[in-house]
């Protein structure tokens, strides 16, 4: 039985899976097979054929995927989702699930390093141009357009300038020209809603907040469903031009009887299928854990992390705090426009006495844990300078928002009097 609430508390235990059929199993099982049997040739034939949905091969679907895919898509407000084997893997197939070589796609400056080696340099490698823009002007992303743009790409709290991207915006202008704008939403879950916004996409790192108990990589796409492919027929020849390796399938008309879902299924059966980069299905299980918990987690990262802003902006050791709640002006608006209940959990703070102060703040800690992660339900630090940004000239680092005495905090669910005390000993020792 479907779940009706607009509750993301309530879909993010309940949406997708109900009961196991035959076995009543009300947590979602693990579904560790390769493969599934065939009714009948009749549904071999079918199920190849797309004119029923089923499972095939664990390579491309799989049921213990198929709950947590439901349950992100009803908590984003989407039409479906794939889940797929990590974050990279899911920008990785939202960018050639629309370009071919030859074509380009405009990408905010302001990336995860990962995302940017990425664009700057795999899909480059493979014939893709990206074409990198400052965010701060959305009309930078209609400037960079041409006849073979197929999407526009972004992260809604990019680290570490953690400036919230201009999703209505951009938005907006895409539509008007026909591209679809795909947002990498990792840092903001439950607090943003880019599909609400007018994005076509969302795209998640599922190993931050989404697990959110630091022990499982994986990574989901979310299909709007909200975006008309064949309305601009030759902006997307993947969709709209019969596919040699589906039997000459022309996506947008192949799933109609199933729903606006032409793009989350293209990059199933045929990126996923080519690709592989699959989700194992106990990493799968793992997620539907903390999907569960993920509001409540939320609630408190954000409050934990405001009343933790608060603090290093009074602490006379610290020159900078960078958190939403802390900004001001066209900053300030964009992240009240895009965020409802909280300000994200991720804050960057700058030290007197540049990297050596950042280095002995980080030696000094005691509660939070030194790694190169975020959103995980314990509170982690790690100063960019000497980790993240060191292969970065001094003046690319600071052009991307890290100055020597920068470090950034991915704050936690304990309780906000245990970060503040571990802060406070370590700035002692700076
Ligand atoms: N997007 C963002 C914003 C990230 O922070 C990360 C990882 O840090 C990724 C994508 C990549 O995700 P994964 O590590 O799951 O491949």
């Amino acid at each position: 039985m479907p779940i009706h609430s607009k509750h993301p508390e309530t879909l993010a235990v309940h949406a997708g899976f109900r009961t196991a059929p035959g076995t009543h199993s009300v947590a979602v099982p693990i579904h560790q097979t390769t493969s599934y049997q065939f009714e009948s040739t009749e549904h071999a034939a079918n199920l190849f054929a797309l004119k029923e949905l089923g499972n095939i091969y664990t390579r491309i679907m799989n049921p213990t995927w198929d709950a947590f895919e439901q349950r992100v898509a009803a908590m984003e407000g989407g039409v479906a989702a794939l889940a797929v084997a990590s974050g990279q893997a899911a920008s990785t197939y939202s960018v050639l699930n629309l370009c071919e070589a030859g074509d380009n796609f405009v990408t905010s400056t302001d990336l995860y390093g990962g995302t940017w080696n990425l664009f700057a340099n795999t899909i480059r490698q493979m014939g893709i141009e990206a074409r990198f823009v400052d965010p701060t002007d959305p009309e930078a992303f209609r400037r960079a357009v041409d006849d073979r743009t197929r999407l526009f790409y972004a992260e809604t709290l990019p680290n570490p300038k953690l400036q919230v991207f201009p999703i209505a915006e951009v938005a907006a202008i895409g539509r008007e020209l026909g591209i679809p704008l795909i947002v990498d939403n990792t840092a903001a879950p439950v607090i943003c809603k880019p599909l609400e916004m007018g994005a076509a996409a969302v795209m998640y790192s599922a190993t931050k907040y989404m697990g959110g108990h630091g022990t499982t990589i994986g990574g989901v796409v979310v299909d709007g469903g909200n975006f008309d492919w064949a309305a601009w027929g030759d902006r997307f020849p993947t969709l709209n031009k019969p596919d040699q390796s589906y039997h000459g399938a022309v996506w947008t008309e192949a799933v109609k009887p199933l729903g606006p879902i032409a793009f989350i299924i293209r990059m199933r059966v045929i990126l996923l299928r080519d690709l592989g980069a699959a989700l194992s299905p106990f990493n799968a299980f793992q997620l539907i854990q903390g999907v569960e918990t993920l509001p409540l987690r939320m609630r408190q990262h954000c409050e934990n992390a405001i009343l933790t802003a608060r603090f290093l902006r009074d602490h006379p050791k610290v020159t900078r705090v960078i958190h939403p709640s802390l900004m001001e002006g066209e900053m300030r608006r964009r992240a009240d426009t895009a965020f409802r209940g909280g300000y994200g959990a991720l804050l960057g703070f700058e030290l007197e006495g540049g990297a050596e102060a950042g280095r002995r703040f980080i030696e000094a800690l005691e509660l939070f844990y030194h790694v190169a992660n975020i959103g995980d339900a314990r509170s982690l630090a790690i100063h960019p300078a000497t980790t993240t940004h060191s292969q970065l000239s001094p003046e690319d680092q600071l052009a991307s928002g890290v100055s020597p005495g920068y470090v950034r905090l991915s704050i936690g669910i304990e309780h906000p009097d245990d970060i503040i005390a571990d802060l406070s000993q370590a700035l002692e020792k700076v």
